[in-house]
C-alpha cells in the first residue's frame, strides 16, 4: 500500500502516519526522490484497510499496490530512480557504461585495462576479485589480493569500482573498495545475502539469475529495497534456453517490461548474454534501442590469455569502436552519453 501525502505536509503529520503503520505491525518506507511525498507500507497487509489512513491529516490518497513486488514497483514511485555519485550518475536520462575485465588477474593486467578505459572517459570499472566459476578447478579470483589491486585503481585512477560479493564473509572488505556491489546471477536468489548487502546502503548491481523470470528478479530487488536501500541497478545478462549457439539467450524483451513495472535503472550485459566477442557489439546496440539505461561490458587487453571469459571480451580497440556507435544510438533514443572521442 502507498500513502500519498500533501507536498506541504508538516513533519508531525508524516510521523503520525509512520506511527500508525508501525502500530499495525507493518514497516513504513519513505520513498526517496519522488516528486510526490509518498510512504510505502510493507509487511502483512491482511488487516490494513485504506480507511485506516484516508482520514489522517495531510493524507491525499491511499493506493493499493497490485504487484507482488512493492517498493521497487512503478506503482509505488512513478519517477525513474537516479543514483548519484560524485561526478556521475546512473538512471534517468543518462546512459552509463561499466567496463573492465571479468577478473582481476594481476596488478599489471588490471592497471593496463583500467588506464585505457579511463582515457576513453569510462567512469565505472568492473573486475571480479571473488569469482563464481562453474567448475571448482577454474581460476577462483585473487580474492583479498584482488581487492587491494582494485583499491589502488580507485585511488590512483579515480575510477569507481564495481565488484562482486559472493558471500557474507567478504562483505566487510568489499564495501571498503566497492562503489557498487555486484550480486551475480548465481546469487540472485540468495535472499539472506540480498538483505545483508541491502543493509550496507551501498548501490547494488543485481544480475538476473539464469532461470529467473522478470518477476523473480524484481522480487529479489525488493529484498534489497526492504532494507531501505533504493540504490539498485538491475541487469539483464541472458537466461538459459534450449538454444546452444550462444552462451545464453539475451532476453531483451525484459527491458521494456522492467521499465514499465519498475522505477529502477536497467543495464544489459551482452558479454555474458552472448558469450562470443564479435556478437557483443550488435547486442549492445540493440540493448540501447530496447531502452536500457546502461551496459556492462567485459574488456580485456589480452583476451586469448585471460583467466576467465576471454572469448567474450572485447579488446580496448574494439571497445573504443563500439563507443562511437553507442554514442550514435544514444542520440537517436535521446539518452545523454559521455565518452572521450
Ligand atoms: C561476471 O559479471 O563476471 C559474472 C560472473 O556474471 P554473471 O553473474 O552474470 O554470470
Ligand atoms: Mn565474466
Amino acid at each position: 500500500m502507498l500513502i500519498i501525502m500533501k507536498l506541504e505536509s508538516p513533519r508531525s503529520d508524516i510521523d503520525r502516519v509512520i506511527a500508525k503503520i508501525k502500530e499495525m505491525n507493518c514497516t513504513p518506507h519513505e520513498i526517496p526522490g519522488s516528486s510526490k511525498l509518498a510512504i510505502g507500507i510493507t509487511g502483512n497487509m491482511q488487516f490494513i484497510k485504506e480507511e485506516d489512513f484516508q482520514l489522517l491529516p495531510s493524507v491525499s490518497e491511499v493506493i493499493r499496490v497490485t504487484k507482488k513486488f512493492k517498493l521497487v514497483s512503478r506503482e509505488m514511485k512513478s519517477d525513474d530512480t537516479v543514483i548519484t555519485f560524485d561526478d556521475s550518475s546512473i538512471g534517468g536520462n543518462v546512459f552509463q557504461i561499466i567496463a573492465g575485465p571479468c577478473s582481476v588477474e594481476s596488478y599489471d593486467q588490471t592497471f593496463e585495462i583500467a588506464h585505457e578505459l579511463k582515457e576513453m572517459g569510462i567512469k565505472f570499472f568492473r573486475a571480479g576479485a571473488y569469482k563464481p566459476r562453474s567448475s571448482p578447478y577454474s581460476f577462483q579470483g585473487l580474492k583479498e589480493k584482488g581487492l587491494e589491486i582494485l583499491s589502488d585503481i580507485k585511488s590512483k585512477l579515480g575510477l569507481k569500482i564495481v565488484t562482486e560479493v559472493m558471500n557474507s564473509n567478504s562483505i566487510s572488505s568489499i564495501i571498503e573498495v566497492a562503489d557498487i556491489i555486484q550480486i551475480g546471477a548465481r546469487n540472485m536468489q540468495n535472499y539472506s545475502l540480498l538483505e545483508e548487502v541491502g543493509a550496507t546502503k551501498k548501490p547494488i548491481f543485481l544480475k538476473r539469475g539464469m532461470s529467473a523470470t522478470v518477476e523473480d528478479l524484481l522480487l529479489s530487488a525488493e529484498y534489497i529495497a526492504s532494507q531501505n536501500n533504493f540504490n539498485i541497478i538491475l541487469c539483464e545478462r541472458g537466461i538459459r534456453t534450449f538454444e546452444t549457439s550462444t552462451r545464453n539467450t539475451l532476453d531483451l524483451n525484459s527491458i521494456p517490461v522492467i521499465k514499465q513495472w519498475s522505477h529502477l535503472p536497467v543495464f544489459v550485459d551482452p558479454s555474458h548474454g552472448v558469450g562470443i566477442w564479435d556478437k557483443v557489439p550488435p547486442m549492445a546496440l540493440a540493448s540501447i534501442a530496447a531502452g536500457a539505461d546502461g551496459l556492462m561490458i567485459e574488456v580485456h587487453n589480452n583476451p586469448s590469455n585471460a583467466l576467465s571469459d576471454g572469448y567474450q571480451s572485447l579488446t580496448p580497440k574494439r571497445f573504443r569502436e563500439l563507443l562511437k556507435k553507442i554514442n550514435d544510438i544514444c542520440s537517436i533514443v535521446d539518452k545523454d552519453f559521455y565518452y572521450e572521442k
